[in-house]
């Protein structure tokens, strides 16, 4: 187990304007789950493979338990990397796969004997491993590249998308096995996904990139309430926040248009701090449905229903009329309906974000 930090780390690549990361600072504590998320291209993959050490650091350095690995070899580092395409050798039995890095480092064999059945015990692998890699199934192989992990008692795991190949209901259940895995063996883990579901329900806390740079570090709950920014805001969160540009804060209402002001039910103190025009960032359950306005509310035509069983959430146009300063971006508001809320397609609505439900950037 270890500690990690990155210390104005950043790699560049020659066919690139800017670098691939830029200067990132972070410290990842000892057994922490860290996840990196981000959109394709911000640099996720570079960032993990420069801590596994497959990848050059340019600038900066890393830390491994406060040791400089900057420099270090892969092999030195003692991270072991689980990738998107499991890199299993399709020539040896799922046994063999997950020896192979222990009999390189001559390791007794009996103790390689002990490692392997105590990790298949863990993965419930038992009866795969005389098993070659094409004749079992992804959710299978994914495990076995877990196992070639976990036998070696690395420093650290650095996860890349090892669930991408995975089928959507596999992904859940497997996302959860990691998790739990990860927490019961204490090892400091990073790992890289797009998906921003899957970083919010497995990090301790993540780290949001974008354009090689960090937007936000921080525990995911804290993450999905306070927002640093808009980036952050429009990626965490499904569906979408609604972000509503070039608000004049007034009292504690959003100017909408001429004598027409939306209640932001938001605390006075902070409203007559909020200066000069702002976005305002509402969570689709953010939002009170009122059956008429009352002068506090902007009218919505409902464009879109989706059912999800247990709630469901409207695609909205804005109504605004043609004088309101203010844009909605995209021209969308999501709203989610409560159980009894029926609504219908094409209907207006009126709505208002709720107590403490509005982000101010
Ligand atoms: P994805 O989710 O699509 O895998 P990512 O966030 O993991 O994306 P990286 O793979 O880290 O992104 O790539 C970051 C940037 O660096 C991209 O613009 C990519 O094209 C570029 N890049 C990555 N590897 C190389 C390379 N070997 N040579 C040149 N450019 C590279």
């Amino acid at each position: 187990m270890a500690t990690v930090e990155f210390r104005e780390a950043s790699r560049i690549f020659d066919t690139m304007s800017r670098p691939a990361v830029n200067r990132i600072n972070l410290d990842i504590a000892d057994g922490e789950f860290l996840v990196l998320v981000g959109p394709s291209g911000c640099g996720k993959s570079t960032t993990l493979r420069m801590l596994a050490g497959l990848e050059p650091v340019d600038q900066g350095q890393i830390l491994i338990d406060g040791v400089d690995v900057t420099d270090k070899r892969a092999r030195d580092r003692d991270c072991a990397m689980v990738f998107q395409s499991y890199a299993l050798y399709p020539n040896m039995t799922a046994r063999q796969n997950m020896s192979f890095a222990l009999e390189n480092a001559r390791m007794p064999k009996a103790q390689i004997t002990e490692k392997v059945a105590a990790a298949a015990k863990m993965l419930e692998l038992e009866d795969l491993l005389d098993r070659k890699p094409a004749k079992m199934s992804g959710g299978q192989r994914q495990r076995i590249a877990m196992g070639r992990a976990i036998v070696r008692d690395p420093k650290v795991f650095c996860m890349d998308e090892p669930l991408s190949n995975l089928d959507a209901k596999l992904r859940v259940t497997t996302r959860s096995q990691i998790a739990t895995l990860q927490r019961r063996l204490g090892v400091t883990t990073v790992y890289v996904t797009h998906d921003q579901t899957e970083a919010m329900t497995m990090g301790d806390r993540v780290c949001v990139l974008k354009d090689g740079e960090i937007q936000q570090v921080d525990r995911p709950t804290f993450l999905y309430e306070h927002p640093a920014n808009t980036f952050v805001a429009g990626f965490i969160g499904s569906p979408a926040i609604t972000l509503i540009e070039n608000v004049e804060v007034s009292g504690s209402r959003a100017v909408m248009g001429e004598g027409h002001r939306m209640e932001l039910g938001m605390d006075p103190v902070l409203a007559s701090r909020t200066p000069g025009r702002v976005i305002v960032g509402i969570r689709p359950e953010g939002w009170e449905v009122l059956s008429e306005d009352d002068g506090s509310t902007v009218p919505l035509r409902v464009d879109l229903i989706e059912e999800l069983g247990s709630e469901s959430f409207a695609y909205c146009t804005p109504l605004m009329t043609a004088d309101s300063p203010v844009t909605v971006r995209n021209s969308r508001v999501t709203v989610r309906a409560g159980k009894r809320q029926k609504l219908s397609v094409g209907e207006t609505i009126h709505v208002r974000p709720g107590p403490d439900e509005a982000s101010f950037f």
